[in-house]
């Protein structure tokens, strides 16, 4: 121990007590605690709806902002560092926690969400392959050098779900997944709930609601398939059942709650 206090003097003198304070200070940093963490708690995913020139425009000379910003093409910029909070998140929660914009990463990846079709449905744009491989990388890096929990990588909606629906059922959640970004469900485990609640039914609307809270998202919790719940619940099947995010308590979304750790 004294060899270690010894060495630490001796290093201190040799870094000039690395006195880098405000004036008038008597500032030494020059031993750094080993019990500590990143404020940086979970990333959260958009799309900007508008092209390059406008996403860039609105995202570093308007009232909003995130720290990365992903054109289609592969591009990324850096808007805020990641030391500092950036305007993304808005009124959001995620596992109770309100303070989304202090203790996220928000990445924006240009792309338009959907656009209305002919036949008045809405019509989702799909994301380049470029711009989820640039994604791919960014979201390895953040994870590993922040310590991210792989829950605690969602989309917009996921913690607004009343508000927002970016970034969209055709975000490749599942293929991140597979490159080990972020959480899954056990596909086979799925499968055999699936199976048994075709014949034993769904579960009520209690059960959801319950299963929502479980899972990090905001929920009522009165049994009433309220506007509130349709929308929380196609939010969960945008992220993990995009096939179908009409927001209905069906059997699969059910099994795909109860294969979910
Ligand atoms: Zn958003």
């Amino acid at each position: 121990m004294l060899r270690l206090i010894t060495t630490l003097l001796a290093t201190a003198v040799l870094a000039g007590c690395a006195t880098r304070g405000p004036a008038g200070l008597d500032l030494d940093t020059s031993v750094t605690a080993i019990s500590q963490a990143s404020r940086v708690r979970s990333i959260v995913l958009h799309y900007t709806t508008v092209d390059d020139a406008t996403s860039m425009k609105l995202l570093s000379r308007g009232k909003v902002s995130a720290h990365y910003l992903i054109n289609p093409d592969g591009h990324a910029y850096r808007l805020v560092d990641e030391s500092r909070a950036a305007w993304h998140a808005g009124a959001s929660s995620w596992y109770g926690n309100i303070a989304m914009n202090s203790t996220s990463i928000g990445i924006e990846l240009v792309n338009p969400g959907w656009t209305e079709g002919q036949d008045g449905q809405p019509v989702w744009h799909a994301y380049d392959d470029r711009q989820v491989r640039a994604l791919t990388i960014l979201l390895r890096d953040i994870i590993q050098r922040h310590g991210i929990a792989p829950e605690n990588v969602v989309g917009h909606s996921d913690i607004a779900p009343q508000r927002k629906v970016d970034p969209g059922p055709l975000f490749p959640w599942k293929a991140l997944a597979a490159a080990g970004i972020g959480r899954w469900y056990d596909e086979a485990g799925a499968a055999e709930h699936l199976t048994r609640l075709q014949t034993q039914g769904v579960p009520d609307v209690t059960w959801f609601q319950a299963q929502l809270l479980r899972l990090g998202y905001t929920s009522p919790q009165d049994g009433v398939l309220d506007r509130a719940t349709i929308n929380t619940l196609a939010a969960f099947q945008m992220h993990y059942r995009p096939a179908r995010h009409d927001g209905q308590p069906d059997a699969e979304t059910a099994a795909i709650m109860l294969a979910m750790p």
